[in-house]
């Protein structure tokens, strides 16, 4: 599915050099890397603040909480994402209010925010699922009429725009994570927290460090939930790198897309007009059936395709209470692919693969 080695051969010196001082340095918890780190993933993004905190879940909880959210309140998301977007809702005591997708982009349709509004509704979770943009012109529009605060959830699109403005710069907040898989990848866990607000990164980096802005005075129940030292040193070196990366995901994403684009049987990923992918995922349908008979297919070639996410959340046991109906989301959960991609993906691969899909789509 994916192969790191080339980005790590590429910045190997780097990477090393950088790992090997902050093991001379002795500081291995909220020292200078995490401090420069912040900084300067918050001009990346163009935000004031950025919080570093040890995953995308935890930026999720500590947002939610930051955000004055727990029991007794619900929060709008989609139920096609992974868990821990909604999970995180729980893990603070609100109630998640599933709505259905948009099928072009996989991610929340807002049109049905309104429907799904109650008194008890205080937050909005989109997510931006592959790493294209969720429809946050209307997301902002009905947040402000129904004073929602928007918690983005930029796991999947670390780079990613919309309307030039960079994810995770759109809502009150931004929760990215440094996942190794993702498209900024530490080597371990890592996520951050991006934000406009004062009140709000003050407040998340009290919850990070045990409740407590000043040592041992602590003034709320928090987390021990620091971005690592060392993730921060290795994130240092390759975030001035990532533009390139991800524009180097945009090209073979268009080049599966020339490939795959006059095959039946199976549609390519939209990219809107006002939104820039990262492609985090290159995710295809395969509609009328067909998709697991490919995939099983593929699998007996040796080519690796995944299925992000088989089930909706709100099909979960878990979550059996919300019994929604939501048509769009099982859609999509029968017919999504997502094929193989990184940044330094082949030619001659993504056309051996594409051959396969074809040979398996007529089968
Ligand atoms: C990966 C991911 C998360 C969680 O991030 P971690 O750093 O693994 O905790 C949350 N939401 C989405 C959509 C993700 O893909």
């Amino acid at each position: 599915m994916l192969d790191l080695s080339p980005e790590v051969k590429l910045l190997w010196d780097k990477i090393n050099m950088a790992i090997q001082e902050v093991i001379l340095s002795g500081q291995f918890i909220l020292g200078p890397n995490v401090k420069a780190f912040e900084q300067e993933a918050a001009d990346y993004l163009g935000v004031k603040h950025a919080v570093g905190v040890n995953s995308g879940t935890d930026a999720l909880v500590i947002s939610l909480r930051a955000a004055g959210i727990g029991p007794g309140d619900e929060v709008i998301t989609t139920p096609f994402t992974f868990f821990a977007t909604v999970e995180s809702i729980s893990r603070v005591g609100a109630v998640p209010v599933f709505i259905d997708i948009d099928l072009k982009t996989f991610n929340l349709d807002p049109d049905l925010i309104e429907k799904a509004v109650t008194p008890r509704t205080k937050a909005i979770i989109p997510v931006h699922l592959y790493g294209h943009a969720a429809d946050m012109k209307a997301v902002l529009a009905q947040a402000e009429r129904y004073r929602l605060v928007i918690i983005e959830d930029v796991a999947q699109a670390f780079g990613a725009e919309f309307e030039d403005k960079k994810l995770g710069a759109v809502g009150n907040a931004g929760c990215c994570s440094f996942f190794p898989s993702k498209v900024l990848g530490a080597f371990g866990d890592g996520g951050l927290i991006a934000t406009n607000d004062d009140h709000m990164a003050e407040t998340a980096k009290m919850l990070r460090a045990h409740g407590s802005a000043k040592k041992y005075f602590h003034e709320v129940i928090g987390y021990n939930s620091r971005l690592d030292e060392i993730q921060a040193a290795v994130l240092r070196v390759k975030l001035p790198e990532l533009d390139r990366s991800n524009e180097k995901r945009r090209q073979v994403a268009r080049r599966y897309n020339d490939l795959l684009n006059e095959m039946p049987g199976i549609s390519i990923p939209y990219e809107a007009p006002c939104a820039k992918h990262v492609f985090h995922q290159y995710t295809v349908r395969i509609p009328g059936g067909k998709r697991d008979k490919v995939q099983d297919y593929l699998s007996r070639q040796n080519i690796e395709t995944r299925v992000y996410y088989p089930v909706p959340l709100h099909k979960l046991p878990v979550y059996r209470e919300s019994c929604s109906v939501l048509k769009n989301v099982e859609q999509a959960a029968t017919e999504v692919l997502s094929l193989p991609i990184w940044p330094d993906m082949e030619y001659d691969l993504q056309e051996y693969i594409v051959d396969k899909i074809k040979i398996a789509i007529n089968l």
